[in-house]
Parts: structure tokens; C-alpha cells; sequence
């Protein structure tokens, strides 16, 4: 039985697998909950993108946010990947992995000087500055220790990528990048700066987004401001296209990777600027599919106007129910005969927004192991200690193989550095 998402996690008979491994064997042995991750899965994500790109200068940044785990980041680096980060944590984290800084950008609108000091330092890539303010005092930090900031200038173009309003970031209303109309005026500061090189343009115009069209005109407006911006003298050598491309939770039907970059490819040649250098910062496309969240049924509670099912993952293992409102599939790890019942699917968290799925038919008893499906991205980064909770632990799964990734967070780590106020105050 296939499931939506990635072919790497489909039922054999009355099984649910990841690759060649059972997940209620690993549910068992690792215990719950607990996030698993098909290597291959992200291979092969991360391989759709550099099939099409395949014969020019280009580098794939993943956005390391969707899912930061070190052997996560490994697995890209080692396939020829760059990184796209946007705190001086993830590059610590990015750096830890062993990746050269020369792969990485850094974007953010609030990159602190300390940040910005440090990725100098070890000699980033690219900053993706986002305000002509931002633009003062990273041109302030580079020439005032001798260094030279590579930058790229965040443009918001101003489409609609029809998506969740949270994760819209193209937008005139929207906290994010330089509004294209002042896009040049910026350019030619940046120019004028000291301390600053300029390299590229890039934008991101939002998350799960499901249609080419939006990236088309985000594209068509970017390449309008390259032909100003050189037209005064100011080369540009890069386009970076941002991430954004949805993965399917349920029914939607985002293009591939491979046929989304294709279509933006034959716009960049048809327009005269097949030459540049070609970026993407891809997160959720690259690891959503890949990922579940394995979870024990701690209790069904049969209710008057809804039944229950309560596991014992939550909201602060998993926010995207609670946060987006956002839809993830729930299946059974085993498939039982029955009986079926329609289920709202939560956590032991003291809260009613603490649901992980609303309304879901499922055939199961305490004790079964149920899995969320495609919760590869914003998931496990966006894990908190709410209700004294530790995090899950991570597994890596290659073919028949399992690797834990990351432990299991123990209560002693969660009140580690808290300090009792002295008796004298009492
Ligand atoms: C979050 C982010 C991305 C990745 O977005 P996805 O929707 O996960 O692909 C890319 N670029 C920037 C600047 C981001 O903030």
C-alpha cells in the first residue's frame, strides 16, 4: 500500500516500514517518541535538484532550519551540498558537521554584529542582507576588522505564493527582504560601501508553495532589477531562487524539483542570463517526506461527541498541528482488522490546541505504535521542553540499518543551568 510522501515509507503486508527496517521494532528497541529519517529519502530530494542543474555553475543550499541534526546536515554535505543558515547557532551547528564555510549563506533580517563578526571570520560564503539598515552595519563590521562581506541583496518582489499567511514571505506586508522598488537605490550603496563585495541577488518568496507560476514571477522581477543593476555598473553573479517548494501532506501536487528548476532554467536562458551562477536554498522539499514521528498509544477515549486518541507525542514534540493548523497523516505502524472508530489524535500536553490530528480513522488499541507522516521538516527543530517535556530521540535509517542520530533528551538536561534563589531571600 503506497502512502503520500516519499515511496521510502510504505506498508509490506500489515507492516509499515522505513527502507528495509520495521518501525514498530524500532519504536521498540529505541523507544517513543521518536523521530526516524530515510537517508535515501533525502538523497534522492536533494538529487532532483542537482539532476537538473547538472552542467552549471550552481550550488543547492539547504536551509538547515527544516531540520538541523548534524548527521542531517552530514548526509548533505557529503553529497555535495551547501547550507543556508540564518542564526550564528546554525552556524556553529553547520561548522560542527564539517562543512566548509565557503558553502554557506546567511540570511535573517536580525543578524546581530556578534554574528556577523563571527561569519566573517571563518569567511561565509554570502551574507543575504534583508535592509538597506542591515546593509550600515555589516559594511561597519567587515572594514572595521579588515574584512570584505560577500553579499547578495534579499529582494521581495511582491507575489502571492498562495500559501499558509505565516509562511508567505514575498509579500509587500511581510517582515522579509528589500522591497523591489528600492532595490536598486540599495545596490548602488552596497557599491559604495566599505568592507562589502557585491555577488548576487536572491529571494524567497515563501513555504509550501505548490505552483510554479509564483516562482516564475518572482524570477521575471529579479532578472528586471540584474539588467538595472548592471546597466550602472554593478555586476551580479549570482541568482539565488530561495526555497519554498512544497512536499505532499495529503493531496497537494507541488511540481518536482527537478521540473520546478527546469522551468526557472529555460526563463534564465530565454532571457539572456543563462551565464550566472545558480543558487537555491530548498528545506522542507528536501527532508519533509523523508521523516516520521513514531508515537505510542497511551489511551482511547471513547467520548459523546468525539473519541480519543492519546498518544504520547504532543505539541511540543510536533508544532505544525497546533501552529499552522497544518494537516499530517496519521496510520497505524501495524494494521489491525479492526474495529475502526474516528479518532482526534493528541498529546498528554495540558492544552487544547494539543492535537496532532483531527478526525482520523484509524483501528487502534493502547500500545500500538502510530506514525505522522512527512514530519522530516519543521519538526524536530521546532521540538520545545514545554510541560517539562525532553525532546525525542532521532534515528537515521539506511536500507536495513538504524543509527541513532540523537539521543533522547532526560529530564536532568531540562533544568540543567536553572539556579534556586539563595535561602536568605526566602
Ligand atoms: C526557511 C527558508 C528557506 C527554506 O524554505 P522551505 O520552504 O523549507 O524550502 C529558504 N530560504 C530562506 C531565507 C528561509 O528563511
Amino acid at each position: 500500500m503506497t502512502l503520500p510522501g516519499s515511496p521510502h515509507i510504505a506498508y509490506r503486508g500489515d507492516e509499515l516500514f522505513i527502507e528495509d527496517c520495521r518501525l514498530s521494532d524500532l519504536a521498540r528497541r529505541f523507544g517513543t517518541p521518536l523521530y526516524v529519517y530515510s537517508r535515501a529519502s533525502m538523497l534522492a530530494a536533494l538529487a532532483a535538484y542537482q539532476r537538473a542543474l547538472v552542467g552549471r555553475d550552481h550550488l543547492v543550499c539547504y536551509a538547515m532550519k527544516a531540520n538541523s541534526s548534524l548527521a542531517v546536515i552530514q548526509t548533505f554535505a557529503h553529497a555535495g551540498c551547501g547550507f543556508d543558515i540564518v542564526s550564528g547557532g546554525e552556524l556553529e551547528r553547520v561548522l560542527a558537521a564539517g562543512v566548509p564555510a565557503s558553502k554557506i549563506v546567511f540570511s535573517g533580517v536580525g543578524k546581530t554584529r556578534a554574528e556577523m563578526h563571527r561569519a566573517l571570520d571563518v569567511g561565509v560564503l554570502c551574507f543575504n542582507v534583508e535592509s538597506e539598515a542591515e546593509l550600515g552595519v555589516l559594511s561597519q563590521v567587515a572594514a572595521g576588522s579588515g574584512n570584505t562581506a560577500r553579499v547578495s541583496l534579499r529582494i521581495n518582489p511582491d507575489v502571492d505564493p498562495g500559501t499558509h499567511p505565516y509562511i508567505s514571505t514575498g509579500l509587500k506586508g511581510n517582515k522579509f527582504g528589500i522591497a523591489h522598488e528600492q532595490a536598486l537605490a540599495c545596490y548602488l550603496q552596497a557599491a559604495a560601501l566599505p568592507g562589502l563585495e557585491v555577488i548576487g541577488i536572491d529571494c524567497h518568496i515563501g513555504s509550501q508553495i505548490t505552483d510554479t507560476g509564483p516562482y516564475l514571477d518572482a524570477l521575471d522581477r529579479l532578472l528586471d532589477l540584474v539588467e538595472s543593476i548592471e546597466a550602472r555598473g554593478i555586476t551580479v553573479h549570482h541568482l539565488d531562487l530561495g526555497g519554498g517548494l512544497g512536499i505532499t501532506y495529503t493531496d497537494e501536487t507541488p511540481p518536482s524539483a527537478e521540473v520546478l528548476v527546469r522551468s526557472l532554467l529555460e526563463r534564465i536562458d530565454a532571457r539572456g542570463h543563462g551565464h550566472r551562477k545558480i543558487m537555491f536554498e530548498p528545506g522542507r522539499s528536501l527532508v519533509g517526506n523523508a521523516g516520521v514521528l513514531v508515537s505510542e498509544v497511551l489511551y482511547v477515549k471513547p467520548g459523546e461527541q468525539k473519541n480519543f486518541c492519546i498518544v504520547d507525542a504532543a505539541m511540543n514534540d510536533l508544532m505544525r498541528p497546533a501552529m499552522y493548523q497544518a494537516w499530517m497523516g496519521i496510520v497505524a505502524c501495524r494494521l489491525r482488522d479492526g474495529p475502526e472508530a474516528v479518532y482526534d489524535v493528541v498529546g498528554p500536553i495540558c492544552e487544547s490546541g494539543d492535537w496532532l490530528g483531527r478526525d482520523r480513522t484509524l483501528a487502534v488499541q493502547a500500545g500500538d505504535f502510530v506514525a505522522v507522516l512527512s514530519a522530516g521538516a519543521y519538526s524536530m527543530t521546532m521540538a520545545s521542553n514545554y510541560n517539562t517535556r525532553g525532546r525525542a530521540a532521532e534515528l537515521m535509517v539506511s536500507g536495513d540499518q538504524a543509527w541513532l542520530i540523537r539521543d533522547r533528551e532526560q529530564v536532568s538536561e531540562l533544568f540543567r543551568g536553572e539556579h534556586l534563589l539563595p535561602a536568605s531571600v526566602l
